[in-house]
């Protein structure tokens, strides 16, 4: 848990790091780059990764958790999903389990994931592990083609290699 509903999760705000500075170094020194976070209720959706907002490609379409008051409302996730709208993906904002990602995976509905954030733009993520379970996409390794492609358009319009159809240069 990251942020309970009705706590500071919404904004960045340095009481949030306190507890996820110490769920980041338990996750280094089990060897995981990052921290998952699921809901403070339920403890059973998945709603952001380290400092990170959480998308998945599930059946072609770009899934990630709705903003609620738990979730940073990232400049970062904004921009990728108006970005995959753009290029014809549909975006679908709903809550996925753990369960469902490892269902997802196994099944092979999930093809990608990956994080957003002004520190990374996009990033892959190549493995979820959860208690003793691990599912790995893909190959774990190679970036899957969607998220390469919203990679590249946005960092395109970023360094001005392509033009801005959004008028976003000013807040990257
Ligand atoms: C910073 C941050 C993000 C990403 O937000 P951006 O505005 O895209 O950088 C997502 N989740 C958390 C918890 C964060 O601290």
């Amino acid at each position: 848990m990251r942020a309970a509903d009705g706590g500071t999760g919404e904004v960045k705000t340095g009481g949030n790091y306190a507890a996820s500075l110490y769920a980041a170094r338990e996750a280094a020194e089990k060897g995981y780059d990052q921290v998952l976070w699921l809901d403070a209720k339920e403890k059973k959706y998945v709603e952001e990764v380290g400092s990170m907002n959480l998308c998945f490609i599930c059946d072609g379409k770009l899934v990630t958790s709705p903003l609620k008051g738990t979730i940073l409302d990232g400049i970062t996730r904004r921009s990728v999903l108006e970005l995959a709208r753009y290029n014809g993906i549909e975006v679908e904002e709903r809550a996925l389990s753990v369960d469902d990602i490892f269902a997802g995976v196994e099944s092979g509905s999930i093809t990608e994931a990956f994080g957003t954030g002004t520190a990374v733009v996009i990033s892959p993520v190549g493995q979820f592990t959860y208690k003793d379970r691990t599912v790995v996409i893909g190959d774990g390794k190679t970036t899957g083609r969607v998220t390469q492609e919203l990679y590249d358009t946005l960092t395109d319009i970023q360094y001005g290699r392509m033009p801005d159809p959004h008028g976003w240069v000013d807040l990257l």
